[in-house]
């Protein structure tokens, strides 16, 4: 039984790069946290000072509410499973899962019971005669997790132990690895640049970008109510619909979201208009994805966009639609990077780079503040800001009868909608 606190704790290597930026997280006893970012946002620098392999700059790791700082790695009750988990090829199934046993001296009669445990509870009971070369590369992969958890850790790390595999393994092992460390009732702390796997196995997900933490909640919340707009944009599929809006209140009755050629009204007794109303005369971003959006009858009334469908992509359960409804989008940018190296020269996309680390922490969320040089403005600043017309997605049937060029009108959920400040960060009325 562990939990780890992480207490602003941040890594820079000997040339500089910043890997990892006054994160705080903290991690309960049981919990199956992910860690979820794009390559090189410093998710295994996470995992890796956790485990002692390597020491924060600054800041302090704490295990069970214990500094780690002068504990050795082997004392820290940690197993780890990497992406390129190295089996000992001239050792069977059971030499390998029982080796941790064997280092540590346990004697061969418990320790062949402990091999038959584990393996059985990972479905490999039938292969422990083989060696690594006779196993498939799940199979392989889930002697990996049986060595790992042979010792009873009371930490499991692992990070990306799925990506060297096919995807319909990777499904099935996802689960086989939630049921297996609830089952084991041991904390684990997960790293995935795939949203969809932190979506389906994290009891709460840790969203990363440059070194930087954006938001921390279940699977619902950080889907539901991204706390940035990089949070919004990295989770979801399709991804998300951003627009740039003008917003104007109208005589306290509603307030107008002017996307450029349309208009949404919100109307006042929304909940979060009077929120929006602060924007009065200012740009904010508002995301829809693409459940938000319902093809509807061309003249339906109500909240209704019409655009043309620029083009399908048709996925078999399903089609997406891109319509021009005359809006401009903004395209964030995953790594992180300052806008400048981000666009392509001549670059058509309006990318945000810098500009949406959160800056305002809220209680709720452990989001830390950017210096003052990376607050970059998403709609103001110019030369960062390239506009080119939004190209909105909407699901439709699989192979619908439109095509590209025909007009569509969609029906949109207002309170399906979510709003972000120029910064970046969620405009909200606080409640979660
Ligand atoms: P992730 O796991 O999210 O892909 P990493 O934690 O591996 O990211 O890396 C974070 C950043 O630190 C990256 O910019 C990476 O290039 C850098 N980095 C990682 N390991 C080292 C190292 N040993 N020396 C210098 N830079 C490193």
């Amino acid at each position: 039984m562990s939990t780890v606190a992480l207490k602003d704790v941040t890594k820079i290597w000997p040339d500089g790069t910043v890997a990892v930026d006054k994160v705080d997280l903290e991690v309960r006893d049981g919990e199956f946290l992910v860690l979820l970012g794009p390559s090189g946002c410093g998710k295994s620098t996470i995992l890796r000072m956790i485990a002692g392999l390597e020491d924060p700059t600054a800041g302090s790791i704490l295990l069970n509410g214990e500094s780690v700082a002068e504990l050795a790695p082997r004392d820290r009750q940690i197993a780890m499973v990497f992406q390129d988990f190295a089996l000992y090829p001239h050792m069977t199934v059971a030499g390998n899962i029982g080796f941790p046993l064997k280092l540590s001296g346990v004697e061969s009669g418990p320790r062949g019971e402990r091999i038959g445990d584990v393996a059985a509870a990972l479905g490999i009971g039938d292969v422990l005669a083989r060696k690594p070369t006779q196993l498939s590369g799940g199979q392989r992969q889930r002697v990996a997790m049986g060595r790992a958890i042979v010792r009873r850790p009371g930490l499991f790390l692992m990070d990306e132990p799925l990506s060297n595999l096919d995807s319909g393994l990777r499904a099935e092992l996802r689960t086989e690895i939630t049921a297996l460390t609830r089952e084991l009732g041991v904390t684990t702390m997960y790293v995935t640049h795939d949203q969809a796997e932190a979506l389906t196995m994290a009891d709460r997900v840790a969203i990363l970008r440059g070194g930087v933490l954006q938001d921390v909640g279940t699977p619902t919340e950080v889907y539901g109510r991204p706390a940035t707009l990089y949070v919004a944009a990295f989770l979801g599929s399709p991804r998300m619909n951003l627009l740039e809006a003008s917003v104007y209140v109208h005589l306290d009755r509603y307030v107008v979201l002017d996307l450029g050629e349309q208009v949404l009204y919100l109307p006042w007794s929304d909940i979060r208009a009077r929120a929006i109303a602060r924007y009065h005369g200012e740009r904010i971003v508002v995301g829809m994805r693409a459940e938000a959006l319902t093809p509807v009858a061309p003249d339906a009334p109500g909240d209704v966009l019409r655009g043309r469908i620029r083009y399908l992509e048709h996925h078999g359960h399903e089609s997406l639609a891109f319509l021009d409804i005359g809006a401009t989008a903004i395209v964030v940018d995953e790594a992180g990077k300052g806008v400048a190296d981000a666009v392509p020269s001549g670059g058509a996309l309006s990318r945000v780079g810098g500009a949406l680390q959160r800056l305002a922490g809220r209680s709720d969320r452990a989001v830390r503040e950017r210096p003052e040089a990376q607050r970059v403005s998403v709609l103001s600043d110019p030369g960062r800001h390239h506009r080119r017309p939004a190209e909105v997605a909407v699901r439709l049937a699989p192979y619908p009868a439109v095509s590209p060029g025909h007009s569509l009108a969609v029906g949109v959920r207002m309170d399906a909608l979510h709003f972000f400040d120029e910064r970046g960060d969620r405009i909200d009325v606080g409640w979660r």
